[in-house]
């Protein structure tokens, strides 16, 4: 961010008065900019003992599965931003129960909070959307463990057949650290 929204000024980055972060500020009209983390909603979606996952059409990480997700817009609600998000990656038609939220990953290092809902597939007509190359059901020995696209959506399969085995979902939240060495560790903070 390089220039103010409302008067176009130049923005300096410095600490407000009586803040403790550095802030975007105009120095013409005074608005301070704030950046803070964003949604990123998706469904685990179910049909019997499969799940479906859809293979990345777009960066990053073209050509792995994962779960349809992506980022909540403005207006809606994250259950309805992870059912669009079905909808345009997946083209599937889901229904979720009142118990539907089930994994809620903090991700602190790129400053994002996944939320993903179990859903039930309604039918296996789905296709498809342009974020996806192929769409496609698998049952727990035929997930592509090697290929799966990013870890909240590994830790997520991982729970969901453990779970499915004792018929039992509880919802659980996740703090994800990302170390200098560029690993990813997954911490369980909370469960149901
Ligand atoms: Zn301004």
């Amino acid at each position: 961010m390089k220039y103010c929204h409302h008067c176009a000024a130049p923005l300096a980055l410095r600490i407000p008065e009586g803040d403790e972060k550095e802030r975007f500020c105009c120095p013409g009209c005074d608005t301070i900019f704030y950046s803070n983390p964003k949604n990123v909603v998706g469904t685990l979606p179910v049909y019997q003992d499969q799940v479906l996952l859809c293979k990345r059409a777009i960066q990053p990480r073209v050509g792995k599965w994962t779960l349809p997700a992506g980022f909540m817009e403005n207006g809606e609600s994250s259950l309805d931003g992870a059912l669009r998000e079905t909808q345009e990656e997946a083209g599937a038609e889901v229904a979720v129960s009142d118990n539907s939220l089930y994994t809620l990953f903090n991700l602190p290092a790129i400053n994002q909070v996944y939320m993903f809902f179990r859903a039930e597939l309604l039918s296996l007509d789905f296709d498809p959307g342009v974020e996806s190359l192929e769409v496609a059901l698998f049952r727990e020995a035929e997930i592509p463990w090697q290929e799966i696209a990013f870890p909240v959506v590994r830790s997520t399969l991982e729970h969901f057949f453990a779970d499915l085995r004792e018929q039992h979902f509880p919802v659980r939240m996740f703090d994800v650290h990302h170390g200098e060495d560029r690993s990813i560790t997954t911490h369980l903070i909370s469960r149901s």
